[in-house]
């Protein structure tokens, strides 16, 4: 997607060789008008499959995903990180490992909002080692439904996300996707191997 390759370039941060900030459009202040074409890039590369619902992990999934969900017709629901849900829901749950914080959270999801016969796109801002991902198809699994495909914002395809999820048989649509962030520098897969 030409007009997120163009934001990554003049506004992201390659904060180390494996670390890329981009709060100026999708971590912290929002690009609305980024948003809505990201949401249209999504529709287009899962169309025809039937979803029903898209599943994505607070924060920073939500505005990619509400986009998606507009373009698409459907509802958007987002994993909690934290425990913030009343006691009485009943709650579907996967762990997350986090290599860059060292830590297992858990995250969650009422089993009121995924059910067997839903169709699930699952959205991330972001795509490195595939936990995440994992965690929120694990969730979908657990409620019995269908992973339809998994759609990243942003790939680091040199970080094992990307092959652990097509291991596990997962269509990955990925709107960028950056070989290296060695010495600060931001370069993509060539279009070839895009
Ligand atoms: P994974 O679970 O695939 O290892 O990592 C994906 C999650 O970690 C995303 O939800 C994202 O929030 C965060 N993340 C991973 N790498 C980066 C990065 O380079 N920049 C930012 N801003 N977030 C990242």
């Amino acid at each position: 997607m030409q007009l997120l390759k163009e934001k990554i370039l003049n506004e992201g941060v390659a904060l180390s060789d494996t670390v890329l900030k981009v709060d100026h459009f999708l971590n912290h202040q929002i690009d609305p008008e980024l948003m809505a074409e990201i949401g249209q890039a999504f529709k287009e590369r899962f169309e025809g499959k039937n979803i029903t619902r898209i599943l994505t992990l607070e924060s920073s999934g939500i505005a990619p995903s509400v986009m998606a969900g507009l373009s698409l017709g459907v509802p958007v629901v987002f994993a909690r990180k934290r425990k913030s849900l009343t006691l009485d829901e009943n709650l579907l749950t996967a762990e997350v490992y986090s290599y860059t914080k060292q830590e297992t959270n858990t995250i969650a999801v009422a089993d009121k909002f995924i059910n067997e016969s839903d169709v699930v796109l699952i959205i991330d801002d972001f795509l490195a080692n595939g936990e995440a991902a994992n965690a929120l198809a694990d969730i979908v699994h657990l409620a019995g439904a269908e992973v339809a495909g998994i759609g990243i914002v942003i790939e680091k395809s040199f970080q094992s996300g990307p092959q652990k999820l097509k291991d596990r048989g997962y269509h990955v649509e990925s709107l960028a996707r950056i070989a290296s962030l060695s010495n600060g520098e931001i370069n993509f897969l060539s279009e070839v191997n895009a």
